[in-house]
C-alpha cells in the first residue's frame, strides 16, 4: 500500500486510480493496494478434491518421483493480475505435485 504525500492517509482505489480519500491528492501510475505477505514456497498444494474426480487435463509430464510420464496439469493466476501465474502438474500415478513458475 502507500501513503499520501500530502496527508499521510493511506491512498485508497477510485475508479480508475489511486487517490486520497482525504485531500485531493490523486496518483500518478499504478499504485500497489496489495498487502504484502510472505509466500510460502514449501506448502503443499492441495488439489484433489474429496470425491477423487481430478478434472483437469493430463499432459505429458515426467515426474520425478516415480518417473511416470503423464501428469494432470493446471495454470493457476496469482492474487495480482500482473504477477507470473504458476504452472502445476501432479503425477497420475503417485500423485506428486511441482508448481512451475515462469
Ligand atoms: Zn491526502
Ligand atoms: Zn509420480
Amino acid at each position: 500500500m502507500e501513503f499520501c504525500p500530502k496527508c499521510g492517509a493511506i491512498l485508497m482505489m477510485k475508479k480508475t486510480k489511486a487517490g486520497c480519500p482525504r485531500c485531493s491528492y490523486v496518483a500518478k501510475g499504478k499504485v500497489d493496494m496489495e498487502m504484502k505477505e510472505e509466500v510460502h514456497e514449501a506448502v503443499p498444494v492441495a488439489v484433489v478434491d474429496e470425491k477423487g474426480s481430478n478434472v483437469n487435463p493430463i499432459t505429458d509430464w515426467v515426474c520425478r518421483k516415480c518417473g511416470a510420464k503423464r501428469a494432470y496439469f493446471w495454470i493457476r493466476q496469482m492474487r495480482a493480475g500482473d504477477e507470473a501465474e504458476s504452472k502445476f502438474y501432479q503425477c497420475v500415478k503417485c500423485k506428486n505435485t511441482c508448481r512451475v513458475d515462469d
